[in-house]
């Protein structure tokens, strides 16, 4: 057997992977490799695998047994092509060590730079480069580095403090200077050795001098960074398995900090907020990577790179070209000039805004770089939302910024508008939003550790940092509102207030703030916000499709989308204005009407209650009386807007004591109505409890115990489908009976059904297209689909109920443990979000197959709230449902996920 290769070499013009490579190398490594293999400038290296790392997890954190040869080679190979010897005295070669995972990660993984470096290297360094001071500075901040990232010093809560960067400001303080730059060769030397003298001090031992053990330190830190709290936690949220492993690249150094002919910057070769086509960068002169990233100090526009050094400059213009014609898509790029030469350090896929993302794909169509299809893909279905989400009131927030509340501005980093209280670490995010409030999460810089708090938060402020800062980069990915390096902003963490250069407001904790991350405005107070273009163009119609640029991108991803799908999209709907809006959004008929949350209506709860308290048949079909014309009116304005395309109506569903008061006062006023003592009124009310109302007298079971509710209802339908037929319009009732595990009952309601339908049609000499059918919410309707198909002319998966009833837990009561099985990895996902395809799944999937069975072309859909989730519409898909029902607003985003499904997996119905 062919031994495992670990170890693959990039460097000069030669590769050993490419960018196909990702799952082996990381996404890091195999794009150095590729960007080698477009004979880019990318200093030499070589990348561990991902299996190493894999390896070593299932190896009681041991490494194979061949590894230490191979990094031994490759070591040499990078030696001989950079003309350098890792650990001479004289000329010595200095390595990066970085991670890299198969997705990107950003900032999850430490890099460490300038390895290599110890009391005798740092002098061959000075004397080589002729710059003594650039020498130390590498030294100091590879000293902090290794203790921050191998040796663990880095601060573990937002109370604990650097070490180095606490020595780095005494010093800065105590010298009187702002910024790092001004720090002389003496005082690095200095710094170096308190940094040393600390991390003796905090760990016991000596900060390693020997590059083979720096070396060793820092990979042995790459692969232990993979199950770190962070690094799990985002992997959690962004779905990434933790079986997965990061690869670790070595890399020769360049050095951006050599001098002012010397720089380090990050680029997008699109511009990541709006999409729009232009490069859009930042960098700074004499600085090491993570300090324009870190956001210590703020970076310049790209542009103005021109000015420092137009060959590299153009040089990056043609590069940008370059690599998005190769990879045929926005990258987001790292780059480094070392003494006016270019090296490229990274590129990937960038991560960008909704708005970016659609604009690019479409761009990129008319481009001709990409397919529609290939569009499509690219646009993840969820994404739409934020393209549906509102934006501030524009008269409110004039009105606001001219009552002199704008506070300050910062960059537009993640568009979109939020309002809500002040909180100034993740964990006061996440608590306070867990009661329920609107947050924005205020931070002098965000670091991986804020991943909590940024996600429980409406929006993010930061003082510091660039369009490509952490806050910024994970606000986009996560879709959130943010406004970051708002340089005006003093930031206390202690006293928890901020205050704002020029003026004397102060803001504190709890206060409310509003920001646009579309403009980078900070506004002091709550401002409403107001429909995005989409939903006033579709559904509140204040604004002309020709105006609206945005809403234009929409069109434009939902004809394509519409064009490639095979599921019908359907929504669901009780009332006519959410079927307008449905309809706007392009459902193309109603999957579930509930016709339970009617009966809440106006003028209805009092007959409903009279129902319920009903002694007997006759008190009940005289309560039932009164309601009749209330539903035939709720009916007749949905056929009314639905004209022409199916509704489906289930019966009543929820169990009765959902519909009477539960306190003192409230019974006495149903006393009071209905003429009955209050005692009499509590007895029945206590009749009415059940243990387990989930399991308890509801769904079909009520139309059986009581057949004239079905009769009511039914009767409602077809006056009213009726009528509004005789109007013009043409209606498809679809009556649906819920909770059926066993075909008795649907035959029971069916012949109530069939039969009340056909009176009505006779008394009022008219015909109405019609079907009756099911839903299948219990197991033993899924079970028994082939019996139950042989009566419903269709079915539709209740997949609430079915993953209630077939996990045996109540969602309502899930609250306590359930995140707790998700995060324990018992769930990969919440259930009732996404559907359980291994245990729902399976029953739906017997479902399908054995109702097709009895009845061909039998009509399967779904209308649980996971018919606008994308995961669950891509399942859908995959088992061969005709349609899929959701809300109003998800209809656009089932759609487009539709569309992916049927791109991705040629099965499916039609
Ligand atoms: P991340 O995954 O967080 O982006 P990187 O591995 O890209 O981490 O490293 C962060 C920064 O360190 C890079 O953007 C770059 O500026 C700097 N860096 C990494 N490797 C080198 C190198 N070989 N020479 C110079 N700078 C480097
Ligand atoms: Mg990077
Ligand atoms: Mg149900």
């Amino acid at each position: 057997m062919a031994k495992t290769k670990y170890v693959y070499y990039f460097g000069g013009k030669k590769a050993e992977g490419d960018a196909k490579m990702k799952n082996l190398l990381g996404g890091k490594g195999a794009n150095l490799a590729e960007m080698i293999h477009l004979g880019m400038p990318v200093p030499a290296g070589f990348t561990i695998t991902t299996e190493v790392c894999t390896y070593y997890y299932d190896n009681g954190l041991k490494y194979p047994s061949s590894l230490e040869s191979e990094v031994k080679k490759a070591v040499e190979k990078v030696e001989k092509e950079m003309k350098a010897e890792f650990g001479s005295m004289t000329n010595p070669l200095l390595l990066s060590v970085r991670s890299g995972a198969r997705a990107s990660m950003p900032g999850m993984m430490d890099t460490v730079l300038n390895l290599g470096l110890n009391d005798k290297t740092v002098k061959a360094l000075a004397k080589n480069s002729g710059n003594e001071r650039f020498a130390w500075d590498s030294y100091r901040r590879f000293v902090a580095m290794y203790g921050d990232v191998v040796l663990d010093l880095k601060p573990k809560t937002k109370d604990d403090i650097d070490p180095f960067e606490h020595l780095l400001d005494e010093m800065k303080e105590s010298k009187g200077y702002k910024l790092d730059t001004e720090l002389t060769t003496a005082d690095l030397k200095e710094l170096v050795k308190s940094f040393k003298d600390a991390i003796k001090k905090h760990t016991g031992k000596k900060f390693p001098e020997d590059p083979w053990e720096q070396l060793w330190g820092a990979i042995g830190a790459v692969f232990g960074s993979w199950n770190n709290e962070r690094a799990i936690y985002y992997r959690r949220i962004n779905g990434i398995p933790s079986e997965w492993g990061t690869a670790v690249n070595v890399q020769s150094m360049v050095y951006g900090n050599m001098g002012e002919d010397s720089g380090t910057g990050v680029a997008f070769t699109r511009d990541a907020a709006t999409g729009e086509n232009i490069f859009y960068g930042e960098f700074l002169m004499n600085a090491q990577g993570e300090d324009v990233v870190a956001g210590t100090r703020t970076p310049q526009q790209i542009e103005e790179l021109k000015k420092n050094d137009i060959k590299c400059y153009n040089e990056l213009l043609d590069i940008r070209e370059r690599l998005e014609a190769h990879y045929r898509d926005m990258l987001d790029i790292e780059f480094t000039i070392q003494r006016g030469k270019l090296y490229m350090l990274q590129c990937r896929v960038g991560k960008r805004t909704a708005m970016a993302s659609i604009k690019i794909a479409i761009d990129m169509v008319k481009e001709g770089l990409i397919t529609p299809k290939e569009a499509i893909l690219r646009i993840d279905p969820e994404q739409l939302n934020q393209l549906l989400r509102p934006v501030f009131d524009l008269k409110e927030k004039q009105n606001a910024l001219k009552n002199g509340k704008l506070l300050a501005k910062g960059l537009n980093a993640g568009p979109g508008a939020a309002s809500g209280k002040v909180v100034f670490n993740a964990e006061d995010a996440v608590a306070v939003s867990a009661k329920g409030e609107q947050v924005i999460l205020v931070r002098i810089e965000t670091s991986p550790e804020d991943i909590t708090g940024m996600n429980a938060a409406e929006g993010i402020l930061t003082a510091r940092g660039g369009m490509t800062s952490h806050a910024a980069l994970v606000a986009r990915q996560m879709g959130k509102v943010c406004v970051a390096g708002c340089g005006a902003l003093n930031i206390n963490y202690r006293d928890r207030k901020f205050t704002v250069e020029k003026s004397d407001i102060v803001v504190r904790e709890g206060d409310y703030i509003s920001i646009d991350g579309s403009t980078g405005e900070v506004i002091l107070g709550e401002l409403q916000t107001k429909p995005s273009e989409v939903v006033e163009v579709l559904i509140d119609k204040t604004l002309k499709a020709s105006d609206a640029p945005n809403y234009q991108m929409f069109a434009q991803v939902m004809e394509w989308a519409d064009k490639y799908r095979k599921l019908g999209i359907r929504t669901n709907a009780d009332q006519p204005d959410q079927c307008e809006n449905a309809i706007a959004f392009g459902a193309e008929g109603i999957g579930l009407t509930r016709t339970e949350h009617m009966f809440f209506g106006e003028g209805k709860i009092g007959p409903m209650r009279e129902m319920i308290f009903a002694f007997d048949e006759e008190g009940r079909k005289k309560a039932l009386a009164k309601i009749l014309p209330l539903q035939r009116i709720d009916f007749k304005g949905i056929f009314h807007v639905m004209d022409n395309k199916p509704v489906t109506i289930r019966l009543i569903d929820p169990p009765l004591h959902e519909f009477v008061p539960h306190e003192e006062s409230g019974l006495e006023v149903v006393a009071n109505d209905l003429g009955y003592s209050l005692s009499i009124v509590k007895d029945r009310v206590n009749q009415l409890h059940e243990f387990n109302p989930m399991l308890g007298f509801r769904g079909c079971r009520l139309g059986i115990v009581y057949p004239e509710i079905t009769e009511m209802q039914v009767r409602a339908i077809f006056e009213a489908a009726i009528e509004v037929q005789k109007a013009g319009k043409k209606v498809f009732p679809e009556v649906m009976v819920p909770l059926v595990g066993n075909v008795k009952e649907l035959e029971f309601q069916v012949e109530i059904l069939h039969r009340v339908a056909k009176q009505v049609m006779k008394e009022k000499k008219t015909e109405v297209n019609y079907m009756v059918g099911t839903m299948i919410e219990v197991p033993r309707g899924a079970i028994t689909a082939e019996k139950i198909a042989k009566v419903a002319e269709f079915c539709s998966f209740g997949t609430n109920d079915l993953t209630q009833t077939t996990l045996g837990l109540s969602r309502d009561d899930s609250g306590s443990f359930l995140p707790a099985y998700v995060q324990k990895n018992i769930l990969d996902k919440d259930p009732f979000q996404a559907i359980d395809q291994e245990g729902v799944g399976f029953l739906m999937e017997h479902a399908v197959k054995h109702a097709r069975k009895a009845r061909k072309g039998i009509k399967l859909g779904i209308c649980g709230e996971h018919g606008g989730e994308p995961s669950s519409v891509e399942y859908c898909h995959k088992i061969g449902l005709d349609y899929v029902s959701c809300s109003p607003y998800r209809v656009p985003i089932a759609r487009l996920a539709a569309a992916h499904a049927a791109l991705k997996h040629k099965k499916g119905k039609k």
